[in-house]
Formats: C-alpha cells, sequence, structure tokens
C-alpha cells in the first residue's frame, strides 16, 4: 500500500457521493441556467458569470486557491487545487472540463427551454448540461466526495476549467506559456468525452483534428435581375455550389489534392481494436437518427469506425446566400461558406489549410472575386491506450460503471489535448465524460443521462485512488 490509505476507504466515500447527490445536481442545473455561448459577443457577460459560478463552485466543493485565468481577449478560464496528499509519491492529476457552451441551435425545436433544465425518463435536459457542464460537477463531486468522508484525498488534484473549448481553445498556446506552472501536472483526466452507449463506459484514445475555413464569392456589389442578366452573369451561389462539390469524391470524402497525403495509416493494432467493436455504417447512420433510405457517406471499403475517427471529412457548417423567406428572382451579390473540415492523425493543419487554399483558387468559376479566411486549425490526437495509467482508469471505470470500458475513438476534437500534454512531457491523458450516443451534444434536446453520471461521478472517485495506488512512471 502506498499513502494513507488504502482501497478499503473508497466504500464509504461513494455513500458520501450518493448522498449528496441531489445538492450535486442542483448545482449542475444552476450553471446550466447560465446561457455561457463562447462563440456568441452578445453572451460574453454569460461566460464570466458562468465561470464566477464555477469558481463558487468549486470553492463549496473544498477546492483551495480557485481563481480565474484571465487573458487578454480570451473567455476566463477557472483553476482550483487541492495539493496536501499525504503519500510524497502520489501523483498531481489535473481536471479537466468546460463551462462554455454551444449555441442552443432553432430554439423552437427544444422540447423544453435550453437553459431551464429539466428531467424527462431519467434524463436532464439543457444546453451543456451535457458538453461539458455535467464535467464540472463530476470533478467537483468526487473531491468534495472523498473530502467530506476522510478529510483527505489519494492524491494532489488540480481542477481547470476552460472557458474557450467551444470556440476551439483560440488562445490556447498562450494560455499554456502563460500558466504553465499553475497547470503542471503528472496525469491529465478528461470529463469531455463519454460512453461507447449507455451503461457501457469507454476511455477515449482518439480525436480528430479542425480546421475552419470561410470562402466568399463575390461577382457584384449588389444583387442585379436574374432574368436580364441570368446567362451572363455568373451566380455566386451555384459558382459556390459547384467549387464546394470539387472538393469531395462519389462517397463524399475529401478528394483535394495533396490535403491527404500525411493521413496516418492506422496500425494493425489500432485497425483490430476498431474491427473488434462490430459496428456498421449501417447501424451508425440509424443511431444518428438518418432518415429512412438514407445511405452511409465515406468509402465503404473503410470500417465506419476508421472514418469518423482517423480519415478527414468536410462538413459546410454555415452557407449564406439569400435566405428563401424575401428571395426574388435577383442574383445576388456574392455568397459564402463555412468549410469545417475534421483532419485525421498525422494531417498538419497547416499544410492541409494551403492544400485548401490552393484548391479554392484552382476551382473558383468564371474568376469570381474569391476571399479565403482561415480560422482555426488544429491536429489530431492520439495515444497508445496502455500502460499504467489507462490500467488505472480501466479499474476505475470498471468499478464505477460494473462494466469494463472500451477503447474508443471520438471523431469530434477538444484542442486542448494534444498541446496540453506536450506541454508536461507526454503526460498520460484520459479521455472519459458524460456523453452518451443520445446525448445530441451541440444538438438540439442536449440531454445527460443521469444515472451514468453517477456512474460516472462514483469512477472519478475510484481512479483518484487508482491513480494515487499506481507507480506512473
Ligand atoms: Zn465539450
Amino acid at each position: 500500500m502506498t499513502g494513507a490509505f488504502d482501497r478499503s476507504a473508497i466504500a464509504a466515500v461513494i455513500e458520501t457521493a450518493r448522498a449528496a447527490l441531489p445538492d450535486t445536481q442542483r448545482d449542475l442545473e444552476a450553471l446550466a441556467r447560465i446561457p455561457s455561448i463562447g462563440a456568441d459577443p452578445a453572451h460574453a457577460r454569460d461566460v464570466v458569470r458562468s465561470a464566477e459560478l464555477t469558481i463558487a463552485i468549486l470553492q463549496e466543493h473544498g477546492l483551495e486557491n480557485v481563481r480565474m485565468l484571465d487573458l487578454d481577449g480570451a473567455h476566463p478560464s477557472v483553476l482550483g487545487e487541492w495539493m496536501h496528499a499525504d503519500n510524497p509519491d502520489a501523483p498531481t492529476v489535473l481536471l479537466y472540463a468546460h463551462h462554455d457552451v454551444q449555441p442552443p441551435g432553432v430554439v423552437a425545436n427544444w422540447t423544453s427551454d435550453p437553459f431551464e433544465p429539466v428531467e424527462r425518463n431519467g434524463r436532464l435536459y439543457a444546453r451543456g448540461v451535457c458538453d461539458d457542464k455535467a464535467g464540472v460537477l463530476a470533478h467537483a463531486a468526487a473531491v468534495k466526495a472523498w473530502l467530506d468522508t476522510h478529510g483527505t484525498l489519494p492524491c494532489n488534484v488540480k481542477v481547470f476549467i476552460e472557458g474557450e473549448e467551444e470556440s476551439g481553445s483560440p488562445n490556447l498556446e498562450r494560455f499554456l506559456t502563460t500558466y504553465s506552472e499553475d497547470l503542471r501536472a503528472d496525469v491529465f483526466v478528461l470529463a469531455d468525452a463519454g460512453q461507447w452507449k449507455v451503461g457501457e463506459p469507454a476511455i477515449t484514445y482518439m480525436l480528430r483534428g479542425l480546421a475552419t475555413i470561410d470562402v466568399t464569392l463575390r461577382a457584384l456589389d449588389g444583387p442585379v435581375h436574374s432574368g436580364i442578366f441570368g446567362g451572363a452573369v455568373p451566380d455566386p451561389t451555384v459558382s459556390l455550389a459547384k467549387l464546394i462539390a470539387s472538393m469531395v469524391d462519389e462517397h463524399l470524402d475529401v478528394a483535394i489534392t495533396g490535403f491527404g497525403d500525411d493521413v496516418r495509416s492506422l496500425t494493425n493494432t489500432e485497425r483490430q481494436r476498431i474491427l473488434d467493436l462490430g459496428s456498421s455504417a449501417e447501424s451508425y447512420l440509424r443511431a444518428a437518427g438518418a432518415r429512412p433510405g438514407v445511405l452511409p457517406a465515406g468509402d465503404p471499403a473503410i470500417n465506419v469506425f476508421e472514418r469518423v475517427w482517423a480519415r478527414p471529412n468536410l462538413t459546410v457548417i454555415g452557407f449564406d446566400s439569400h435566405p428563401l423567406a424575401g428571395s426574388s428572382n435577383q442574383i445576388v451579390a456574392a455568397a459564402t461558406a463555412r468549410l469545417s473540415f475534421r483532419l485525421a492523425a498525422g494531417q498538419d493543419p497547416q499544410r492541409a489549410c494551403d492544400a485548401i487554399t490552393t484548391h479554392i483558387y484552382a476551382h473558383v468559376p468564371c474568376g469570381l472575386e474569391t476571399t479565403v479566411v482561415v480560422h482555426e486549425a488544429v491536429p489530431a490526437w492520439t495515444t497508445n491506450p496502455v500502460g499504467p495509467a489507462f490500467e488505472a482508469c480501466e479499474r476505475a471505470l470498471t468499478a464505477g460503471f460494473a462494466k469494463a470500458p472500451v477503447a474508443a475513438g471520438m471523431g469530434g476534437s477538444v484542442p486542448f489535448v494534444g498541446p496540453f500534454v506536450n506541454a508536461f512531457g507526454g503526460i498520460p491523458a484520459l479521455l472519459i465524460g458524460p456523453e452518451d450516443p443520445h446525448s445530441h451534444a451541440h444538438g438540439e434536446d442536449e440531454s445527460l443521462h443521469l444515472d451514468d453520471w453517477r456512474k460516472l461521478i462514483e469512477s472519478e472517485i475510484h481512479l483518484l485512488a487508482e491513480l494515487a495506488l499506481t507507480p506512473l512512471r
């Protein structure tokens, strides 16, 4: 045994956490009532309010030295710590979540107010309730349960709650430079991923990167009559549609020259791990709620999980032309698309953006005036999910869920992970979290499975003990 406790100390901590669960949920609901939409400048003040409430919550949960980490022009993040582990060899664990949220989308499509949490059939519904305010409270609840039960934690803990995750962490490098010593840790635990299925935990070891590019094609200073000029003046909307179509092949896979040259092929072990999960593109599509008759995109020769975790993809996330309402027989002056490229392991984001930009200029119809704006570009992240920290995490999730976790990928991006892990010499990164395939993160009617959230909290209680009991190096 190392330190002042052994595994027999855990059961009482779990009991404490269960008794506190109604309070934990109340705190989550309070946090979810704040529309901390980082991408919308009109909500900048709400992001500050949610950072302030996060500070209060962490303090109330026994964390010390809780403070806002500010940077000029950035949304505030929050850091708290508890650094009094008895065992001098105990690791310092950095627990990560984020308090900013996505916009609600079309509010009318929500069954209930996106910023008034409502419980239905064992799930709690509200924007950010799952992604990722449940992660904030999971960390806080695990810490408090240990402190309330035994007056101590098995290891040193820092809780870091980012405020810019949903904006793509644009100030990440500056942030890591400024606060390097404050954030220093031996192991990174992120609660922004989730379960494989309801009741079946996962450890995520693969994230895609992201490059966002706006392209505008302009023909005119203002709109003109489509009858008089159609056939002579190139329509910017048709031209942009044609340009976008030129970026993909018949499977809708990205087909830009040079773009995918540096995609890393999966190893046999990685591919086997994916095949062992045994899913089909068809069932993945149905889980997304695709309408009857819709067929899967992507090269059918490649396993669906490899496609969504380890291959690039293009999504048009915004398109400005003329709305249907008020449309008339005009050729619009300009059209803009926001292109969101998920990047695969191996891809250099800068190189990818260069290839996309070159492609755009080479494929613009009729010499339309072209503007390209590259917003953010972050690389993919992968790790080999083996070694003592992963084994500790497997034991913790198995104890919390009464079910062994699967090693899984996630097609989304968490820009913080790679740079953070690298800043501290490649420390182990354990990606777990509150989401499940029905959570609709970023969609409408986002929700949290409350019983899996309880299991996540209990897994974190185990994890703090397991990491303390495991020599990480
Ligand atoms: Zn998230």
